[in-house]
């Protein structure tokens, strides 16, 4: 397998963030970059792979959150080619409203927790359409659409040997190493259960062995995961299916997600330890206040 998971130990937690290495003849390629504030713990990955910062030719995103991208400026000024969606592409060359929306969220610990997020010069900047193919040297990516947790998200399918990995970015949720438990990242402003449904179908029609989630690691048994992805898209559902027509406040649709979301853990019999890394990787209230915009807009319009 020449796919190699970086773990960027974001704000010192090992398995939360990763970002995937692709050596080829002319460098390497990453799929996701991290954000800034992780910028050490990437270089010292690179490095124990025996590559430096200025070997990355391309960096491919699957989408524009900090968490995956706000390290593309950064890594484009060191000479990377970047790659993203579409209607990404704006806000990685002007990152303003990104960031101006992210301080709204994070407040104070916005610089600490995501470093800088430089823009990328024009140059350096590539779209992705849908289905396309980006080649880079001998290595070949697929490129498809899957809106649902975001509208500008892409997966990257990438032959390998006998092996075919699909790089599912937060699409596919989130499974931390040593777990057979998935939680799906549902944050505003386009959190899209239908549309989410329908990505995973356009993901399951792909033959893959490997699924590579930006949270975290390489798993070999993409059935099952993508099977329980589908069983978390339920589940969801009936959750908010009995919780928001009552529409509760913001305070209480938090207090009652996070509940929910304890008890699903306990049935699946996630440890206490397993339990704070997933709220670190994948903090409930976003998803609750996801979850609210989600309501608000597509099933119950005011
Ligand atoms: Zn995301």
């Amino acid at each position: 397998m020449s796919v190699h998971p970086i773990d960027l130990n974001f704000m010192g937690l090992a398995g939360s963030i990763c970002c995937y290495m692709v050596p080829h003849s002319g460098g390497v390629a990453l799929v996701e970059c991290g954000p800034g504030s992780t910028l050490p713990a990437l270089e010292k990955g690179l490095a124990a792979h025996g590559f430096a910062i200025e070997d990355v030719t391309d960096v491919l995103l699957s989408h524009i959150h900090l968490d995956h991208a706000g390290a593309s400026g950064w890594l484009a000024r060191q000479g990377a080619r970047i790659h993203v969606h579409p209607a990404g592409a704006s806000h990685m060359l002007d990152p303003e409203k990104l960031l101006n929306s992210a301080t709204r969220i994070y407040g104070e610990a916005m610089h600490t927790l995501w470093g800088d997020f430089l823009p990328v010069p024009e140059d350096q900047l590539f779209t992705v359409q849908d289905g396309s193919t980006i080649n880079i040297n001998e290595l070949s990516f697929l490129a498809l659409e899957v809106p649902g947790h975001a509208n500008h998200h892409h997966v990257y399918f990438l032959s390998d040997g006998p092996d075919r990995v699909c790089f599912s970015g937060d699409i596919g949720g989130v499974r931390l190493q040593g777990a057979h438990h998935i939680r799906l990242p549902m944050p505003p402003p386009e959190f899209h259960l239908e549309l989410w449904r329908a990505s995973l179908m356009r993901i399951q029609a792909q033959p893959i062995t490997h699924i590579a989630p930006t949270h975290f690691g390489l798993f070999n048994d993409p059935q099952w995961h993508l099977a329980a992805v589908w069983r978390a898209l339920d589940e969801v559902e009936t959750w908010i299916d009995q919780i928001m027509p009552q529409d509760p406040p913001i305070e209480e649709l938090v207090a009652r997600f996070l509940d929910w979301t304890t008890q699903r853990s306990q049935v699946e019999g996630l440890d206490q330890s397993l339990v704070e890394a997933y709220e670190a990787a994948n903090p409930s209230p976003m998803s609750a206040y996801g979850i609210q915009r989600y309501w608000r807009k597509h099933r119950h319009p005011a």
